[in-house]
């Protein structure tokens, strides 16, 4: 008998849920993960009692019921409401695009002023057919003044290619309002567990054996040996040793950086929508722990930029590249998963889907249900 029922390869959301639920059902489980901490891409680094979003910032928000109740069983979260402000030019933008930003743009202070101006933007654009690319998309959804301001020089700057070589659905994440309100998402439920992300991880991990530092691929022989069953959630090309070639991705760096004042940007997130700077946001992490008055008064803030990067082996794999090529390579990736009955491949990087958080706990929950029943 092997020394493991599972083996978790990853300790992001996929591995820590499934590996969590796992344990809870009598299964004993190890968790080996290659980074030198665990909680993946929502891992956070406290600096001056700041919980810094080491890679990037992240705010729950679902309107899976299931889900926002799976995470506050866990730890509290509070009602953190994500209203990023865009940069373009030494001006500020509301975002998501709302009745504040068109009157920021274009003076408009009634929906109908707002609507008149956008249909008026909107017949500046000649398109026929289905949009073939977000710049058409983002055209038809905005007309031009927006499109140049807040979208194009971001996006580019994001994905590292012009955005009429981009998938239209990209911009579908951004939504449209003809209301007054500067909340980013429009799902029923949002917020930030208190304290940072690795207070939802390490009640998840609790009691599970964890190698940090090891990394699966390097000794896949001897660690497939301990255990009966493999769950993976790295890269899916890896996995296979790129044998059909590798799937694309988008990287990122992240500087850090600690000033001597209280508050420096008002705000979690500025986005910089021209195409320089080079980096695309700014985060002040101190702004997610909206209710510890204490910390928002303290001397010092921890900024981070953030520089979209072309990625390359060795590079952290942050985003998938969800073009035809890229979807078509991985059909051939999913046609191998199918035939290792061994391994559950699940999460953002095995899947090679831009999941959010909360899909990613759902994908977990349902890889849980599927291997030990409701
Ligand atoms: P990961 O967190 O990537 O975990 C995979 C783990 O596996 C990693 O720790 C990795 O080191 C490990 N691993 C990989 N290969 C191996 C190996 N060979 N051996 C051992 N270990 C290995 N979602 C939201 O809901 N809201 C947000 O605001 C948000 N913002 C984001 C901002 C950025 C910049 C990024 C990149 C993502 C953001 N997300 C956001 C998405 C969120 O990060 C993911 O949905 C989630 O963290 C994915 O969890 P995962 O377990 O699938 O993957
Ligand atoms: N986007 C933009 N301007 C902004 C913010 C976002 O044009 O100020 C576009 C950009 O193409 C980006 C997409 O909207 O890739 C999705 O943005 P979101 O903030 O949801 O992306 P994420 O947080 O996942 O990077």
């Amino acid at each position: 008998m092997a020394q493991y029922d599972f083996l978790v390869v990853g300790s992001g959301l996929f591995g820590a849920v499934f590996a969590h639920e796992a344990a809870a059902r009598g299964k004993r489980v190890l968790v080996v993960e290659k980074r030198p901490h665990t909680g993946g891409n929502i891992y956070c680094q406290e600096v001056h009692g700041i919980p810094v979003h080491q890679y990037g910032a992240h705010i729950f928000h679902t309107s899976n019921k299931q889900v926002w109740d799976y995470v506050g069983a866990l730890c509290p979260f509070n009602r953190y409401t994500n209203s990023p402000v865009a940069s373009y030019r030494g001006k500020c933008y509301s975002l998501p695009f709302n009745m504040n930003t068109f009157y920021q743009l274009w003076g408009t202070a009634t929906p109908a002023e707002a609507q008149a101006k956008l249909d008026e933007q909107r017949a500046r654009v000649h398109l026929d057919g289905e949009p073939r690319n977000l710049e058409e998309q983002a055209l038809r959804l905005v007309g031009p003044d927006i499109y140049e301001a807040l979208i194009r020089g971001y996006t580019e700057k994001q994905w590292g290619r012009p955005c009429r070589e981009l998938p239209a659905f990209i911009i579908n994440r951004l939504p449209l309002r003809m209301i007054y309100d500067n909340n980013y998402f429009n799902d029923a439920y949002q917020g930030i567990p208190i304290g940072g992300y690795n207070r939802l991880i390490e009640p998840l991990l609790d009691g599970i054996e964890v190698r940090l530092e090891t990394d699966y691929l390097a000794h896949k022989a001897a660690l497939d040996a301990l255990a009966d069953k493999v769950v993976y959630t790295g890269t899916t090309d890896a996995y296979f040793d790129y044998v059909h070639g590798a799937l694309e991705y988008r990287s990122l760096r992240f500087a850090h950086e600690t000033l001597d004042v209280p508050n420096a940007q008002g705000v979690a997130v500025v986005n910089y929508t021209d195409s320089s700077p080079a980096y695309t946001r700014v985060i002040e992490h101190k702004h997610f722990e909206i209710t510890n008055a204490d910390l928002l008064a303290a001397p010092k803030t921890v900024l981070t930029r953030e520089y979209p990067a072309s990625w390359s082996p060795g590079l952290e794999p942050y985003y998938p590249v969800n073009n035809a090529e890229n979807q078509a390579l991985l059909q051939k990736y999913l046609a191998l998963q199918a035939q290792e009955t061994r391994v559950i491949f699940g999460g953002r990087l095995a899947e090679y889907k831009y999941y959010d958080m909360d899909k990613v706990i759902a994908s977990a929950l349902a890889a849980v249900e599927k291997e030990f029943g409701a």
